[in-house]
């Protein structure tokens, strides 16, 4: 008989020539286990997904509230379901007035391809604006607007019309003109190794895309709910995108995507034309009600308030190792700088051995990837800076 590790490499696709290949068998709260009952600290949390820590009860019990009730009854956008309801109705009333209509999806990419169809649908205008060293997804309309020519090259032809901008880089901002339908910006690029955005270039971008008339969009798959020390990044900047994305961490451990824009501009979708954009499972009513319980938690927790005292914990001890140059973060999404792509593997690699989880960037090689849960305690990041203080190469 095949092992579980044989059987993955026989049937599952790959993707790389070395997954991390870890046999998971439970979660809870900031550990998981594996098959050999070892314990680790997920500082990575899959990635930006589980802040709520793994399989939180009250999110656990709610998918299989709503299981035993019903599961999937028809393509999103036609049956009147509860979950979807409770759950658009809560982040509504997070968010300003203007973004008061949300479509759920069920990944992040997805809602990046909605949110740029949704953009040259309302505008009538063919092009879209993204920036080097981007991130939004994988699939062929969100790879389009990858900002890695090198990671796009073996796809092409991709999406036409499309144009790279340097972020943080408000001298460029005139190729955004009357043809641009839409820009689409992370408010912190993930995958380029946490670069936050300046105010005065998000500002001069806003006010860009308002001059000409193109739809601004925040990509929020990884900043949104909280990981940033607010519950979205775009508040920190007193900035309203047309079209807001977000995915991740919205399912609480569901596969769950939303694009959120104002009724006037999503009602676009409806005509010429109608179903301008369909899914059969975005919206899933188990993964509303597990986002449901899952922003519950996070409101009644407040947990990203203590998101800047917690990153400053996480600073102060790690800032003390010789091989850290420099720490990039937003909270928690936080870049380790080692300056050495080998020392960033074996870092990785030792982590794991001693019991702790961190990654690495796509856009980014030379520096180490954290990305905590937001429920993780002051004594859990001692525990976690120390095994890795001692496992930095
Ligand atoms: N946008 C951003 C900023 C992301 O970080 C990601 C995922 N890493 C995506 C979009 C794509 O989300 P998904 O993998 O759920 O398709």
């Amino acid at each position: 008989m095949m092992t579980d590790r044989e059987l993955f490499f026989r049937y599952l696709a790959q993707t790389s020539a070395e997954p991390v290949g870890l046999e998971i068998v439970s979660g809870s709260g900031i550990y998981l286990y594996s098959n050999d009952n070892k314990r680790y600290i997920d500082l990575i949390s899959g990635i930006a997904v589980s802040s709520l820590g793994h399989s939180h009860p009250e999110v656990v019990a709610a998918i299989a509230e709503q299981a035993a009730k019903h599961m999937h009854v028809m393509v999103y956008g036609e049956y009147i379901q509860a979950p979807q309801l409770r759950l658009a109705e809560m982040l509504v009333r997070f968010l300003p007035p203007e973004l008061d209509n949300v479509y759920f999806t069920n990944s992040g990419s997805e809602a990046v391809e909605g949110a740029v169809k949704l953009a040259k649908r309302h505008s009538g205008r063919p092009r879209v604006v993204a920036f080097h060293h981007a991130y939004h997804g994988h699939t062929q309309g969100s790879m389009s607007l990858i900002g890695d020519a090198g990671m796009r090259q073996a796809f092409i032809p991709l999406l036409p019309g499309t144009s790279f901008l340097n972020f943080n880089d408000s001298g460029e901002l005139d190729r955004i003109d009357e043809r641009t339908a839409c820009v689409i910006v992370e408010p912190v690029q993930g995958e380029a190794g946490i670069r936050v955005a300046e105010r005065g270039f998000l500002e001069a971008l806003a006010k860009r895309c308002r001059d000409t008339g193109t739809l601004l969009i925040f990509d929020e798959a990884q900043t949104g709910l909280g990981r940033t020390g607010s519950l979205f990044a775009f508040e920190q900047y007193g900035i309203v995108p047309d079209i807001l994305i977000l995915a991740k961490a919205l399912g609480a451990g569901m596969p769950l995507g939303a694009f959120i824009a104002g009724r006037n501009i999503m009602q676009d979708l409806t005509h010429d034309p109608p179903l301008g954009h369909i899914t059969t499972f975005g919206g899933h009513p188990v993964s509303c009600a597990a986002a449901l319980a899952g922003l519950q938690v996070l409101i009644r927790g407040q947990y990203w308030k203590s998101v800047p005292a917690r990153t400053k914990l996480f600073i102060d001890q790690l800032s003390a190792h010789p091989s850290v140059k420099e720490i990039r973060h937003a909270g928690f999404m936080m870049a380790i700088e080692l300056g050495d792509e080998m020392k960033v593997k074996e870092t990785i690699r030792r982590c794991f051995q001693h019991g702790l989880l961190t990654d690495w960037f796509l856009f980014c090689p030379t520096a180490l990837r954290i990305a905590p849960p937001l429920i993780i305690t002051e004594e859990e990041i001692m525990s976690a800076t120390e095994i890795l203080l001692r496992n930095i190469a």
